[in-house]
């Protein structure tokens, strides 16, 4: 036990210095993309799996991009690279045939926005509204060869490609190696960090809560939205201190600190949330009892009434599948092995990896996929009239909302690093950041949403 307590304290004392956000951004993957150029992880000998049919579609009329994933990255560059380069033919291809977004979902549980406000958004309408092909379809296959890209309901052709799909959860990294467990989480306690209806799930958790403990995991890794967690838990216990429940929502944080907007958190931590929410850092969780809903961590073990289990995340499998998935020495978390300025996979010019996929240190937000879609639309028209263009870095504008009685944020914006000499993207840049909550901040953070909802579906 000694030990154990020896132990917690000597990785608090010596993360201090992990502390502040853009170290933490510093020393993940940007420190291993640092790493010399290596070829794609092709899946050898792996065979490319097809409809074997060519999909039912209109004849191109000019250099056929396709992008799969209609979310924020796929969904900008969709409309962006047709108005920088209107001769490009484009097809979106999206697995889900409704939309509803990641980002702002967290506003949901306390009833700050309705559902209307994530899903009243339409792949068709955004299609239409930028002179693009959507299709509803889910990527399968990839032959790089004969640059053909296979989805469940047919082949396409592709003069250029970009994959956007965003992450996978790795439950492997939280110690739940075996499958009955994955799955008794996924669909009990799921993470609300990938798919609607883990949201609804939630959501019913959050109005559903009569008291007691929820617990909200933080995990390590440069992780899908990095406030978003300490957000939540925020917003859960604005709900437990509205309805004057015994309750308390325990956070338990793989990390040193508070990843971003430390100081903002803390405050709302301290000043609003006293005797509702715990914060436990340095809490990485190793195991999960679904049966005696119980988490376990290195130095301890807390019994929950409800939960919502964040586990690592890591790209979205069909990285892995498609064979593009980067070495580990340039990426632990299994994400694109693509050039870091722009996005190209390692040899070759025709395939792109963008959004949370993507192995730089980012922080993998909204506001970034959406930045970085507008640059990356850049890079496809230049690349389709051979031209060259300059690296430029996406913003990370974030908003986090830390009461909803009354609606209170805070936010940061910043930009990113690079070191032509080591090749390497070096952490935050020009960064401000407003960590005093107010309801300013809480309107802004809303007509922020609505811009980027306008940005991927409107004209
Ligand atoms: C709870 C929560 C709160 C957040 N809060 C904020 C915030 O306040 N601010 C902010 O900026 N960001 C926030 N984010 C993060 C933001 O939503 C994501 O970082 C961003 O959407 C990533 O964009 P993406 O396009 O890479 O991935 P996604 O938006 O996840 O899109 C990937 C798309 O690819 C599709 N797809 C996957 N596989 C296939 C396939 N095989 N074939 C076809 N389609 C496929 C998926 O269906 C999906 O539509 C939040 C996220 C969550 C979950």
């Amino acid at each position: 036990m000694t030990h154990e307590i020896d132990r917690r304290h000597f990785l608090k004392m010596s993360s201090t210095v992990l502390a502040a956000a853009p170290a933490v951004l510093a020393t993940g993957p940007a420190a291993l993309a640092a790493g010399a150029a290596q070829p794609a992880s092709d899946k050898q000998g792996a065979p490319f799996v097809s409809t074997h049919r060519m999909l039912d579609l209109p004849k191109a009329r000019g250099p056929r991009l396709v992008i799969i994933g209609g979310g924020t990255s796929g969904l900008t560059i969709a409309k962006y690279a047709k108005k920088a380069y209107p001769k490009f033919d484009v097809v979106l291809v999206e697995k889900r045939c409704m939309y509803s977004s990641c980002f702002a979902s967290n506003l949901w549980y306390p009833g700050i926005i309705d559902l209307e406000f994530l899903a009243d958004h339409s792949f068709l309408d955004a299609a239409h509204n930028s002179d693009y092909i959507y299709v509803n379809a889910t990527c399968i296959g990839l032959d790089r060869a004969s640059r053909t890209v296979a989805t469940n309901e047919g082949d396409i052709k592709y003069d250029f490609l970009v994959i956007a799909p965003g992450i996978s959860y790795d439950y492997d990294k939280i110690g739940v190696h075996d499958i009955d467990t994955k799955v008794a989480l996924r669909q009990t306690y799921p993470g609300g960090f990938i798919c609607p209806t883990e949201h609804v799930t939630i959501h019913r958790k959050v109005r559903q809560f009569e008291g007691g403990v929820f617990i909200q995991t933080v995990p390590s890794g440069n992780y899908r939205c990095l406030p978003a967690p300490y957000e939540r838990a925020c917003l859960i216990a604005s709900v437990i201190k509205h309805n004057k429940l015994k309750g308390k929502v325990v956070v338990l944080d793989a990390n040193p600190e508070i990843t971003i907007k430390a100081p903002g958190f803390h405050a709302a931590f301290d000043e609003l949330y006293k005797g509702i929410i715990e914060w436990h850092p340095t809490s990485a969780v190793t195991g999960v009892d679904v049966a005696q809903r119980t988490v376990h961590t290195e130095f301890d073990s807390y019994k929950f009434d409800d939960a919502a289990i964040y586990p690592n995340i890591r790209a979205a499998t069909l990285i892995e599948e498609l064979g593009l998935m980067a070495p580990p020495t340039k990426s632990n978390q299994k994400e694109a092995n693509i050039d870091i300025r722009f996005y190209n996979l390692i040899g070759d010019e025709h395939v792109y990896v963008t959004g949370d996929s993507r192995p730089m240190p980012y922080s993998k937000s909204g506001n970034t996929s959406n930045s970085e879609g507008h640059y990356v639309a850049k890079v496809l028209a230049a690349r389709a009239q051979g031209k060259d263009i300059t690296w430029t870095s996406p913003q990370t504008l974030c908003y986090s909302m830390v009461d909803a009685f009354p609606k209170q944020a805070i936010w940061v914006d910043t930009y990113y690093g690079y070191d032509a000499t080591k090749d390497a993207i070096t952490g935050f840049k020009d960064t401000k950041v407003d960590n005093t909550r107010s309801e300013a901040n809480g309107a802004t953070y809303l007509e922020w949403a609505h811009g980027l909802y306008r940005d991927m579906f409107k004209a």
